[in-house]
């Protein structure tokens, strides 16, 4: 009997996520010196993690022969603090990669609808897939997620419907009133998630907070990934209803976040002025690759995220003349844009390289 036979057939159709290359392996594979690559492909924070949390990493490691507190109580006390609503209303996931996968565990069976916008997260889609369940793909309009199309995408089948906004790859973001609107004119079998993964660098952020005190199906995905700078600590976050929160509790693993992650995560939340630093930083880093992008001629999707998306004809070869200099973007041929790259922000000095090197390749 063939392996193959024994397995899960969603779990062989499956798409292979392909993630941004880490640095050590663009330099392996093209023989270049680490220490001159440049990596702006997965959105991390250029300014890496705050001091602070650096030291409540190191300080939790000395206790790394006890297993972490699976609930992450401490945690959640300080984001319940932080965000105005209950200890009880917060799920920690490892990543929020993780309560993706932990709302398929709870909420997916075969034959289910997941409404999604097409370019979005594609994470969203491999869950699904993996689950039996069908992927309802909805194009966006103007590189934004139109809400009235999702709406009506919407079938007695769908079990789940993803807003990511800003969205990834494009950057663009929904208004609070019509993401407001449209979680509370959704039919009753239907959880909305609204992942905001980007949401900190967005001033002010939709306040999606009202849905969850009213007791809606509605789940809200953050992350300390992104503008917290702790993407290889892998913690993130959901905020919802109580009985949502305790059923993905069921699905989860006992001791899901490691404890170098939620001594880091609490101490992050705190030092506000290193994350204030970081959207001030990102906003200016915006605007100089957008004139950059101007003076290149070069057509971009306006962002409001830490990362944005630039039409440079053949993304694959120039994500590849780029990665050969050393500048590791990356190409959105995936997302069914083969003509752009998403190019992350970086620090000053790494957006001027990025724009020096993009006009290198791109012949001008
Ligand atoms: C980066 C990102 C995340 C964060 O994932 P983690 O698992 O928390 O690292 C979630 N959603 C989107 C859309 C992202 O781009």
């Amino acid at each position: 009997m063939k392996f193959e036979s024994l397995v899960n057939p969603a779990v062989l159709t499956q798409p292979v996520y392909e993630p941004g290359k880490p640095i050590e392996e663009v330099a392996r594979e093209l023989g270049l010196d680490p220490a001159g690559i440049i990596k702006l492909a997965s959105n991390e924070n250029p300014f890496g993690p705050s001091p602070r949390a650096l030291a409540a990493a190191q300080q939790a490691l000395v206790h790394g022969e006890l297993y972490p507190d699976g609930g992450c109580f401490a945690l959640r006390q300080k984001l319940a603090a932080a965000r105005g609503l209950g200890a009880d209303q917060f799920i920690v996931g490892n990543g929020s990669n993780e309560i993706i996968e932990l709302l398929g565990h709870a909420l997916l069976r075969p034959g289910d609808e997941v409404v999604m916008g097409a370019p979005a997260f594609v994470v969203y889609k491999l869950v699904t897939l993996v689950f039996g369940a069908k992927a309802v793909e909805v194009p966006l309009v103007n590189h934004r997620h139109d809400l009235a199309r999702l709406a009506a995408a919407i079938t007695p089948r769908t079990r789940m419907v993803y807003v990511c906004s800003p969205n990834n790859p494009t950057g663009t973001a929904n208004a609070e009133a019509e993401l407001l609107a449209f979680a509370r004119a959704l039919p009753d079998h239907v959880v909305a998630v609204f992942d905001e993964a980007y949401a900190e660098y967005v001033e002010p952020a939709p306040d999606l907070r009202p849905l969850i005190r009213e007791g809606r199906k509605v789940v809200c995905l953050r992350t300390f990934s992104k503008i917290y700078g702790l993407a290889s600590l892998r913690i993130g976050y959901g905020y919802a209803a109580p009985e949502i929160v305790a059923l993905l509790n069921r699905v989860r693993q006992p001791f899901n976040v490691n404890a170098i992650a939620q001594a880091a995560a609490i101490a992050a939340l705190d030092d506000r002025e290193f994350a204030a630093k970081c959207v001030h930083e990102n906003r200016a880093g915006l605007g100089q690759l957008e004139a950059g992008f101007k003076a290149l001629g070069r057509e971009y999707v306006p962002s409001v995220a830490n990362f944005i998306l630039v039409h440079v004809g053949d993304g694959l070869r120039v994500f590849e003349a780029l990665q050969r200099r050393g500048v590791i973007v990356r190409p959105v041929k995936s997302y069914g844009m083969p003509e752009w790259i998403r190019v992350t922000v970086g620090t000053h000095a790494q957006n001027e390289r990025l724009l020096a090197e993009l006009k290198t390749a791109l012949g001008k």
